[in-house]
Formats: structure tokens, C-alpha cells, sequence
């Protein structure tokens, strides 16, 4: 009895203050730093509508296939939904990164794999951007505008993936051109890319800084040497093409250098400030997804003749996941808004994708808790988001070395 009667004041103190401060102001949930503009909301909102209407119905089966989820990338590209932080002057219609998140963690929603495969353009393009010249630009990031095409970021190689700077990949100058030899590995969009943004050593004194010691070339894809291995066969979001690509003797013009020799390495890791933000905004995407189907499960089935939800473990349990959700979701737009400022993000970045890569598993595995039996089954959509949310704690970046990067910022705003 006294339980109820505090819960029924608290409930009293709470719509007297609802109805005090904020009844008659509606404008305060309205004036929030990160209010959506009219023309961001009309792009999530087409950016919901398609991955609800058209990526949702078709997930379970390109998951089950593998199959590259081209016809989709190419509504998506036709819709603007996919390349749209290219710069105007290069056909593309520069949007924020702010902006590009949005429609992200919408599409996400539908898929992780199909949002990877759509991703992982931005990835293999951020380098041009950044560092790109005006013919670099015209001609690798303006021919994305006019078709369909991918492109990639190879990087990553059987033996360094966290240590970037282990990698072996080897160009070596020989008059005009560079001639690149080396393996890399866990390419996406490796089998389906028109080019690369490609790193490779070309000082091969070891003790020469990394900063110095790498090059970032666009390579293109059809180039003679280049053979793209088989696609591999991942835990998760298996729809995305994932391959190793051997480059033997390509021949790359100079005019393809970003920058120039031994600036490699910065523009390599520069474009992660750029990336993680939108990988951190899918991960989000991911959780809500799952957050959605555990919910509405929760509200059908029934236990101990009542739904589920009314079971208080199971509902603090979707309590927790919406606090994860909505946190992960304020991280990415941080770490984006920060660097549409043209403030170093590094931090923010990091922080988004740790946070956001760590609440998808986590939410993705309570939402097969929720869905129980079912849950562990394919037939049901939460087995396969588990499965999705994995590789958001290991690409672009790992859990631990995001703890890396946060920690070395952390401490050097302390340092003295
Ligand atoms: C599906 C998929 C898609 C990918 N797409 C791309 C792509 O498009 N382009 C690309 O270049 N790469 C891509 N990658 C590669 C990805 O970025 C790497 O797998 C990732 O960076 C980890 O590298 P690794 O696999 O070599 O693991 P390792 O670096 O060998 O790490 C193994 C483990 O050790 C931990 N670890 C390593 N070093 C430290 C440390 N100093 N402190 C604490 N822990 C540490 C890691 O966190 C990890 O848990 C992709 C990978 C996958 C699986």
C-alpha cells in the first residue's frame, strides 16, 4: 500500500511537472542542437521507406544466398542514397557527414550486409576526397556519379590488419610508374569494385617513420596483374563481397599517387575520422532493428497467461536496450556533427564506434533472448542481426584498438 502511494505521488510530481514546463512549451524538445532539418528528415525518411520497403522483404534471402545485392545498390544509387557526400562539382550532392549517417543507420536497419556493401564506397572514396587532386577527383569520384560502380579500400593483408603499419604490400617507382607487388586481404567490395584506394610501402627502410613510409594510388581494377580471390564465406552480413586480391607487377601511373610518395599512411588513417561515424551509425541501425522485432515479439507472445512484457525481466531488459540504442545513436551524431565543424574527431569517432559496435551485439543477443527458442532459429530475424553485429567490433577498427585510440586521446588532453 505505501509502495503504491509513493508510485502514485511520483506519478502526480511527474505530470504536474510535464504539464508545468513543458505543456505549454512545446518548442522544448524542439530546439535541441541536433533538431533534423527539413531536408535531413525527408532524406531519412526516403532512406526508412526503402530499406522497409525494399531491403527488408529480401534480407533473410540474399543472407541465406550470399549473393551481391546489386539491384538494391542500384535503386539505392538512383535514389541518392548511396555516394551522396561526394563534392557538387563532382557530381555528387555534398551532403554532411551528419547528413550521410542518417541514411546509414536507415538502411542498415534492413540489412548490415547490404549497408556494407553500400558502405564500403564511402570507405574506398574518402581518401580521394580528402586528399584527392581536381583530376583525381573528376575522374574517379565523378565517374561514381554517373553509374553505378564500387570501389574499394584495400588496406588490411593476411599478416597486419590492426598493425597498419606491418603491412608488405611494396610499390617501387620505375620511371613514370609505380610497379606494385603484395597481398591484400578482407577487401569488400574487392570482387566488385571499378578501383581501389590502394596503401603500399614504398620506403622499405624499416626504420623510416610510418608516416613516411607509405603510399596511398587509386588502382584500377581491371589493371593487368591484379587477381581477386574467391568471396569469402563470413559469420555475418554474407551478402557482402569479401575477398583477397593478389597484385602482381601493376603498373600504376604517377598521376595516381594521393598527395605524394610517403603521405600514404596519414590519408589511410585520416579517412577512419570520416568513416567510423557512418560504420558507428549502422551498428545503430542494427540495434534498432533488433530493439523493434524484440519489442513487438514481446507484445504477442505470451507466458504464464500474459505477454511477455509484462514479465518485468523481460521488460527492463528492452529497457536497457533502448538506453543503448538511444546512446549509440547520440555518439555517431557527436562524432559526425564534430567533424562537419572541421574539429578533429578522432575521439568522438572512436567513442562512436566502440560504443555503437559493442550495444549491436549486445542488443542484437537480448533481442534472441527475448524471441527464446525462436530466437536461436532462421526462420525469425534476430538470429541473423546477432550474427550481422559481430563484424562491428572488428573492421574498421577493432574494440580494443578503438580502446586504443581513445585512451592515447584521452591522456593527451591531460598530459602536461
Ligand atoms: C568482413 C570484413 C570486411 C573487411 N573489410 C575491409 C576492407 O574493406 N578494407 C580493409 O583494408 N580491411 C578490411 N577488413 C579488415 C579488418 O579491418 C581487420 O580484420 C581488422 O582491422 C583486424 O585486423 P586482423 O584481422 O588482422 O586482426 P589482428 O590485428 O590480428 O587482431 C587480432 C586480435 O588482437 C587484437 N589486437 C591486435 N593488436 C592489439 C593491441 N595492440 N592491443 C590490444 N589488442 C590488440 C585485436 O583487437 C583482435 O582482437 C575487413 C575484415 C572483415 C572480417
Amino acid at each position: 500500500m505505501l509502495f503504491k502511494n509513493i508510485l502514485l505521488t511520483l506519478d502526480q510530481d511527474l505530470n504536474q511537472l510535464i504539464n508545468s514546463e513543458f505543456s505549454g512549451n512545446p518548442q522544448i524538445f524542439e530546439s535541441s542542437w541536433f533538431e533534423l532539418t527539413d531536408q535531413q528528415k525527408e532524406f531519412q525518411q526516403l532512406a526508412r521507406r526503402f530499406a522497409r520497403e525494399e531491403i527488408v522483404p529480401v534480407a533473410a534471402a540474399y543472407d541465406r544466398s550470399g549473393e551481391y545485392p546489386f539491384p538494391l545498390i542500384k535503386k539505392a544509387w538512383e535514389l541518392g542514397l548511396i555516394n551522396g557526400h561526394i563534392p557538387q562539382e563532382y557530381g555528387g550532392m555534398a551532403l554532411s557527414n551528419f547528413d550521410t549517417c542518417l541514411i546509414t543507420e536507415e538502411l542498415s536497419y534492413g540489412c548490415t550486409g547490404v549497408g556494407t556493401a553500400m558502405e564500403a564506397n564511402s570507405l574506398g572514396q574518402m581518401p580521394v576526397i580528402l586528399a584527392g587532386s581536381d583530376a583525381q577527383k573528376r575522374k574517379y569520384l565523378g565517374r561514381m556519379t554517373e553509374e553505378p560502380l564500387m570501389c574499394a579500400y584495400c588496406v588490411t593483408e593476411p599478416g597486419a590488419g590492426s598493425d597498419v603499419a606491418g603491412i608488405k604490400t611494396r610499390a617501387v617507382k620505375m620511371g613514370d610508374e609505380y610497379v606494385i607487388n603484395g597481398q591484400k586481404m578482407w577487401i569488400t567490395n574487392g570482387g566488385k569494385a571499378n578501383w581501389y584506394f590502394l596503401l603500399a610501402r614504398t620506403d622499405p627502410d624499416p626504420k623510416c617513420p610510418a608516416s613516411k613510409a607509405f603510399t596511398g594510388f587509386i588502382v584500377d581494377a581491371d589493371s593487368p596483374g591484379i587477381q581477386i580471390g574467391r568471396k569469402e564465406m563470413n559469420m555475418g552480413q554474407r551478402c557482402s563481397d569479401t575477398r583477397g586480391i593478389t597484385f602482381e607487377d601493376v603498373r600504376v601511373p604517377k598521376e595516381n599517387v594521393l598527395i605524394a610518395e610517403g603521405a600514404g599512411f596519414k590519408i589511410a588513417m585520416g579517412a577512419f575520422d570520416n568513416t567510423r561515424p557512418p560504420v558507428a551509425a549502422g551498428a545503430t541501425g542494427l540495434a534498432q532493428r533488433a530493439l523493434e522485432e524484440a519489442t513487438n515479439y514481446a507484445l504477442e507472445r505470451k507466458t504464464f497467461g500474459r505477454v511477455i512484457a509484462e514479465h518485468q525481466a523481460v521488460s527492463f531488459l528492452l529497457a536497457e536496450m533502448a538506453m543503448k540504442v538511444e546512446l549509440a545513436r547520440m555518439a555517431y551524431q557527436r562524432a559526425a556533427w564534430e567533424v562537419d565543424q572541421g574539429r578533429r574527431n578522432t575521439y568522438y569517432a572512436s567513442i562512436a564506434k566502440a560504443f555503437a559496435g559493442d550495444i549491436a551485439n549486445q542488443v542484437a543477443s537480448d533481442a534472441v533472448q527475448i524471441f527464446g527458442g525462436n530466437g536461436f532459429n532462421s526462420e525469425y530475424p534476430v538470429e541473423k542481426l546477432m550474427r550481422d553485429a559481430k563484424i562491428y567490433q572488428i573492421y574498421e577498427g577493432t574494440a580494443q584498438i578503438q580502446r586504443l585510440i581513445i585512451a592515447r586521446e584521452l591522456l593527451g588532453r591531460f598530459k602536461k
